[in-house]
């Protein structure tokens, strides 16, 4: 579910929130990182209300970010080791974190359609949220280590090979001290 900032107001309204300029553009804020799969921090946003809100207290940004998750328009991201980090995008998809660079990228996923749902109705819960969390390693970070793994070409003889070209049995001159 992704609100129209009017709808937004509204809701606030509806559920006796105070509309203030500062959670509409708090709102907006998250939607606009969710839709270039930007997953901010708290302290991140705080940075990036303060543009257009100079005297806004990053209170107000903890509080609003946390009424966002109440609602059920946001959802917070908890991966061990790193801060907590908001989405935006409360429709039910995965994320995925690399555990080197920290970043996280948006999965979307035909498999979690309507699991909020099914969710819901096998255990006769109120659903507020959810989150479907994976981590391991980004496709930059896999091509830096394997950069970082893999010697200069011809510095290191591949070791099998020298086994397969010596004949069966023989040692081969350098000696082999590892058995
Ligand atoms: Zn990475």
């Amino acid at each position: 579910m992704s609100l129209a900032i009017e709808e937004f107001r509204r809701l606030l309204a509806d559920r006796g929130y105070r509309v203030t300029a500062q959670r509409l553009a708090i709102y907006e804020l998250l939607q606009e990182n969710a839709r270039r799969s930007h997953h901010p921090s708290a302290e991140e946003l705080y940075q990036q209300a303060r543009e257009r809100f100079p005297m806004i207290s990053p209170a107000t940004v903890y509080n609003t970010l946390e009424l966002l998750v109440e609602l059920g328009l946001a959802s917070q991201l908890g991966f061990p080791g790193d801060v907590q980090r908001y989405d935006g995008n409360p429709h039910a998809h995965a994320n995925v974190q690399c555990v080197s660079c920290k970043e996280i990228f948006d999965v979307e996923a035909d498999a979690l359609d309507g699991i909020g749902e099914r969710v819901a109705r096998e255990s006769d819960f109120i659903i507020l949220g959810q989150r479907f969390e994976f981590y391991g390693i980004c496709p930059r970070c896999q091509q830096a280590r394997q950069q970082q793994e893999e010697p200069a070409e011809g510095a290191v003889a591949c070791p099998e090979r020298e086994e397969e070209a010596a004949p069966a049995g023989e040692v081969t001159a350098a000696g082999r001290v590892d058995r």
